[in-house]
């Protein structure tokens, strides 16, 4: 019988598969996907870096590999992701969350402390309820409601906050329903909605294009469609001085703005990301 691999046999091979792949980040990719197969953390790989690897764990590791090279996000082999601080489990019927998101999570939780009161917040579009799950974790004031269309949306939320030891409740809910204003009222509403317009659909990653869930990328129109239909629902369902947080892609700050300004939002403003990115715009009704 042939000499089994070791970890770093395995790694450094890997990573050269994935590399002529096109997979960006070879090295990162073949260690994780190691790390999950051995329990183990990424770092940890360099602890038994001389381990032989079993038949068992070789098999696993080829098809993790090639279903990567496949360009397979790496988040939907694992099955989970880090966001906020806490473990989301994720599958094809949900958006991977983004680090862009926990910086829209971050200035909600800042704005929702300065408010001494119970606070209503809904997320619109929640997804694996990172967002959702995120704020209600954080504020001991708020009282946290996540809607989304998908019903295997929502199965995945509520699990997540069942991992997370977190009281959330999610709703089905369509936003180009009527039935979005059976929610009730809110002091808060947040949305990262899908906004890829549909010219720009064959211009995405690979790993987006065929993997993640097309409605929750594309609103299939301008990209702009749910910010507009997100805004006008705001003006009936948030409370007086209620507050309406977005996430942005890359140049839609200038049309979001419009949008809540026609509206009557006051104190609009936009938050660059760290790649100096407008990321997040929010307004407030008077
Ligand atoms: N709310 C989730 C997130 O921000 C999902 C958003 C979406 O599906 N467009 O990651």
């Amino acid at each position: 019988m042939s000499k089994l691999l070791t970890v770093l046999e395995s790694v450094k091979l890997s990573e050269e598969y994935l590399r002529k792949k096109g997979v960006q980040e070879p090295r990162a990719n073949a260690e994780l996907l190691l790390a999950d197969i051995l329990h183990c953390k990424r770092l940890d790989l360099y602890l038994m870096f001389d381990r032989p690897l079993s038949e068992n764990e070789i098999k696993k590791y080829r098809e993790y590999l090639s279903r990567r090279a496949n360009f397979e996000p790496l988040q939907y082999i694992l099955g989970k992701v880090e966001f906020y601080g806490m473990s989301f489990k994720v599958t094809k019927d949900v958006l991977i969350p983004r680090p862009e998101t926990e910086l829209l999570v971050g200035e909600i939780i800042t704005s929702a402390k300065t408010i001494n009161d119970k606070v209503k917040i809904l997320d619109v579009g929640t997804g694996s309820g990172n967002i959702a799950i995120a704020l209600q974790k954080n504020l001991k004031n708020a009282e946290v409601c996540g809607a989304d269309v998908s019903a295997k949306a929502l199965e995945v939320a509520r699990e997540n906050a069942r991992l997370n030891s977190v009281g959330v409740e999610f709703k089905q809910a369509d936003v180009f329903d009527e039935n979005i204003f059976e929610l009730g009222k809110f002091d808060l509403i947040v949305s990262n909605p899908p906004y890829v317009a549909k010219e720009k659909i064959d211009s995405l990653q690979e790993e987006i294009k065929n993997y993640e869930p097309i409605i929750a990328v594309t609103d299939n129109a301008d990209g702009y469609s749910f910010f507009r239909r997100i805004a006008d629902i705001s003006l009936k369902i948030l409370n007086p001085n209620g507050m309406l947080f977005f996430e942005i892609s890359e140049g839609q700050e200038h049309e979001v703005e419009n949008i809540l300004n026609e509206r009557g939002f006051k104190n609009i403003k936009t938050i660059k990301d760290f790649n100096g990115l407008a990321r997040i715009i929010k307004g407030e009704l008077g």
